[in-house]
Parts: structure tokens; C-alpha cells; sequence
């Protein structure tokens, strides 16, 4: 929250910092999420290098809702909030892309969008280390 930590340093970062600010943080929207959620885009959210310049080093991402945390516990809490159970409901009930929506709908029969199942990504490590405790 400090104004301090607005200014980022890292010389690959700039360019990217440069077009965060003009688009002043755009929120990914419902279909970029369903891409991601694809399991290749998905493995490689989770699996980011670990990035000093965001939160927890970008190793706590809730796929979902396109954040970032700051540890393992706030994401945990995160994932039983409201704001996540209702991002989780959103994806399910938006399923298709605009364009695939467009297509189904030129095709004359109109399909009822499918509930696609969404689930909080699984804690593989995490889950390990709850057993045991
Ligand atoms: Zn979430």
C-alpha cells in the first residue's frame, strides 16, 4: 500500500511496467481466464519463475481470479472466500469465447452453454504438508 513500492526497478520489467500504466491495470477478463485454466497455459501459471516484483514472488497465483498472493496462507484463505466461490461460479457459467458463442449461434440450433467444471486449482505440495502436520 506504500506509495514507495509503486516504483519497480529491473531492467526487463520496463517495458511492460511502461504499458501497465497506460492501460491502468486492466483486470483479465472472463475469457482470458478460461484460457488459462487450459491445462498448459494453467501449468505454466503455476509454475511461474520466481519474480521479486510480485507479490510472494509470483509463486502463489490463483488462476481464477488472475492474483497474485503474498504466501501460501492468504492464498489458502483467499480460496474459501466469497470473492473466489463467486469467480468460480462466474467461469462456470460463462464457458464460451464470444466467438464460439457467435459460431453456435450462426449455426442456427442453439445449444445451451454447458456447465463447465471449475474447480480451485489442487495444492499438490501443500496438501503433503497438512497430512503430516
Ligand atoms: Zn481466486
Amino acid at each position: 500500500m506504500s506509495p514507495r513500492n509503486g516504483r519497480r526497478t529491473g531492467a526487463h520489467r520496463a517495458h511492460s511496467l511502461a504499458r501497465q500504466l497506460k492501460t491502468k491495470r486492466r483486470r483479465r477478463d472472463l475469457d482470458e481466464i478460461h484460457r488459462d485454466l487450459r491445462p498448459e497455459n494453467a501449468a505454466r501459471l503455476l509454475r511461474q519463475e520466481p519474480d521479486p516484483d510480485l507479490p510472494g514472488c509470483a509463486q502463489f497465483y490463483c488462476l481464477h481470479c488472475a492474483r497474485y498472493f503474498v504466501d501460501l496462507n492468504s492464498m489458502k484463505e483467499h480460496f474459501r472466500s466469497k470473492v473466489h466461490k463467486k469467480r468460480l461460479k462466474q467461469l462456470q457459467e460463462a464457458p464460451y469465447t464470444q466467438e464460439e458463442a457467435e459460431r453456435a449461434a450462426g449455426m442456427g440450433s442453439y445449444i445451451p452453454p454447458k456447465k463447465v467444471e471449475v474447480q480451485t486449482q489442487p495444492l499438490e505440495e501443500v496438501t503433503e504438508m497438512e497430512a503430516s502436520s
